[in-house]
């Protein structure tokens, strides 16, 4: 569980300017061990619809930090640097205009000195340009990818770049010798939750090279069920009955009913199990064997094996 409030593990964290201890946003089903985030940018170009992050920092495109390499190279003197710092839990580090300011790469290179842990979190093959930056460093990257089906991808999540080119870019990551694992997040009712399409996806991702994955159901929050309600009109009442009268409220997020939960995320971890990979559920209270056998839930426990796990 998320250990809320910071300790002395985190370092001389009130120093800190724009390293973050990571926040759940106050979730207490949060299973994340200890780690700091640090957004490059601030608000994301990929626009998915159903964005958690919105609720709390607002829709707009990245923007690039302020004086963030003078900033983080600050802050390193004051982190823990035994604990590992993901980018980016809500902004993507890789946004179209990361080809061109380089920032995110630059601060891996702040990073690498230092040999500082770091744990990708993104929905771009831009990453794949940074490869060799990573199989160099003590890294592992997660990609999220919802659907193989691209034209619902490209309503869900208008301005990241298609699945096909997220499956390729596990492929190559690990051709580099980079851990990858994926996020299946979040899996939505009626879009893409049949079983088949899920089975296909999972079995994709492990023939490309995944070797982990975290999955969750979609929670409601005010402006994310609007623009879902907007994309899918079709779906509105079915939604409404499911999230907002049948459901549970954890958080201020609609969460849906339990029962329903469990049935939607039984196909990602069952076809998992079935193919060897670690999985896990991020902030659904499914901590069982049956749900969760992996090391950690976000793919920090990758990391470990950036040095040495190189592909034959
Ligand atoms: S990539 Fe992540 S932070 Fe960016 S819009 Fe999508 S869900 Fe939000």
């Amino acid at each position: 569980m998320f250990l809320g409030k910071p300790t002395n593990i985190y370092g001389a964290y009130r120093r800190l300017r724009v390293i973050r201890i990571f926040d759940p946003w106050r979730s207490s089903l949060c299973t994340c061990r200890p780690k700091y985030s640090l957004q490059p940018y601030t608000g994301c170009s990929h626009f998915c619809l159903y964005c958690y992050a919105t609720a709390y920092i607002g829709q707009g495109p990245s923007r690039p930090k302020r004086d963030l390499l003078r900033n983080v190279r600050h802050d390193i003197g004051f982190i823990n640097k035994e604990l590992v710092i993901e980018m980016s839990s809500s902004s993507d580090p890789y946004p179209p205009l990361e080809s061109w300011t380089l920032l995110t790469r630059k601060v891996l290179e702040i990073l690498k000195e230092k040999n500082i842990r770091v744990l990708i979190t993104t929905k771009s093959d831009l990453v794949t340009r940074d490869a060799d930056l990573l199989a160099e460093m003590n890294s592992a990257v997660m990609i999220t990818i919802t659907t193989l089906d691209e034209n619902l991808a490209n309503i869900l999540e208008p301005g990241a770049p298609p699945p096909s080119r997220r499956v390729d870019a596990i492929s190559y990551l690990r051709e580099k010798g980079v851990p990858v694992g994926v996020r299946i997040d979040p899996i939505i009712p009626r879009l893409n939750d049949n079983p088949r399409d899920i089975e296909r996806l999972v079995k994709t991702i492990a023939d490309a090279g995944a070797i982990h994955i975290v999955t969750s159901t979609y929670k409601a929050r005010p402006d994310n069920f609007k623009r879902m309600i907007n994309a899918f009109p079709s779906l509105k009442n079915y939604w409404e009955r499911i999230y907002l009268r049948e459901g549970i409220k954890i958080h201020g997020y609609h969460y849906l009913p339990l029962e329903l939960r469990r049935r939607l995320l039984k196909p990602v971890i069952d076809t998992a199990r079935k193919l060897g990979l670690t999985y896990a559920t991020c902030r659904e209270g499914l901590v069982s064997k049956e749900f969760f056998n992996a090391p950690s839930c976000d793919g920090i426990h990758l990391i470990k094996e950036s040095r040495d796990h190189r592909v034959p």
